[in-house]
């Protein structure tokens, strides 16, 4: 059975005493949460190794980064490891987040590489696929999506794709207010699951997370977590707020 969870991406947002004040409030109202679900959280770079520090007590909560280079070491200015993140004891990171893809440039080559660097070194990662508008409006985003899945992952032994959580995302849900009906959803999770099940066999494809995101918020999330191959969400917007986001960890 696939772990359920629940992941805050924070994005460009909050500088470092907003992170500390944002992580206390989750932690404090996590007192709440299913002893099944897990939380991680996403902030930005420079606050990762103090934000691990925020939850080491809380063995429901882990911290997560939103990026991380695709090469190994050496002369690539401004980047940031795998390496580096397994250095401070990161459990999760986000890659080809739609946002990475569309502005900067990350195709699926990249983000494989990273998916392997990651895994590599002992961290896991959070790989995100989506269609845009055009291709959900003119019928092909399934086949776009088993596309993306098989170009980042299906290079991977049985052992390594079973340490990856996957994120369903439409771009055109994400930051919009328009979610993906829980059927559209589901549609698309058990496409992959399905896929999984054909490359991986079942262990493999009942143990992997399927997150959903895009405009995921209180309102919407049980009926998202209750579809039967929904594991839990990528949270954007509302993981900025502490009481939403444990709502939303709480709706399954
Ligand atoms: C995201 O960016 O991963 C996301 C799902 O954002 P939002 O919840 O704000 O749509």
């Amino acid at each position: 059975m696939a772990q359920k969870l629940v992941v805050g991406n924070w994005k460009l947002n909050k500088n470092f005493s907003e992170t500390e004040l944002l992580i206390k409030e989750i932690v404090d109202a996590a007192a709440t949460l299913p002893p099944f679900v897990k939380l991680g959280i996403a902030p930005a770079f420079p606050f990762l190794h103090h934000a691990i520090g925020l939850v080491q007590e809380h063995a429901q909560i882990d911290i997560c980064a939103q990026n991380v280079s695709n090469h190994d070491a050496g002369a690539y200015t401004g980047e940031v490891s795998a390496e580096m993140l397994a250095s401070i004891g990161l459990k999760y990171c986000i890659v080809g987040h739609s946002e990475r893809r569309e502005y900067f440039g990350e195709t699926n080559l990249v983000i494989r590489e990273k998916v392997d660097l990651l895994l590599k070194n002992g961290v896991t990662p959070i790989v995100c696929f989506g269609e845009n508008l055009t291709l959900r409006t003119n019928g092909s985003y399934l086949s776009y999506i088993i596309e993306q899945l098989e170009a980042c992952l299906f290079h991977l032994t049985k052992e390594e794709v079973s340490k990856v959580i996957i994120a369903y995302e439409p771009i055109w849900a994400i930051g919009t207010g328009e979610t993906a009906s829980p059927e559209q959803a589901q549609e698309v999770h058990k496409s992959i699951r399905n896929h999984l099940f054909g490359k991986y066999g079942a262990d493999v494809s009942e143990q992997i997370s399927l997150l959903y995101g895009g405009s995921c918020k209180p309102n919407n999330a049980v009926s998202l977590f209750s579809q039967a191959d929904i594991d839990g969400g990528l949270i954007g917007g509302a993981a900025l707020n502490a009481s939403d986001f444990i709502q939303i960890a709480n709706s399954f």
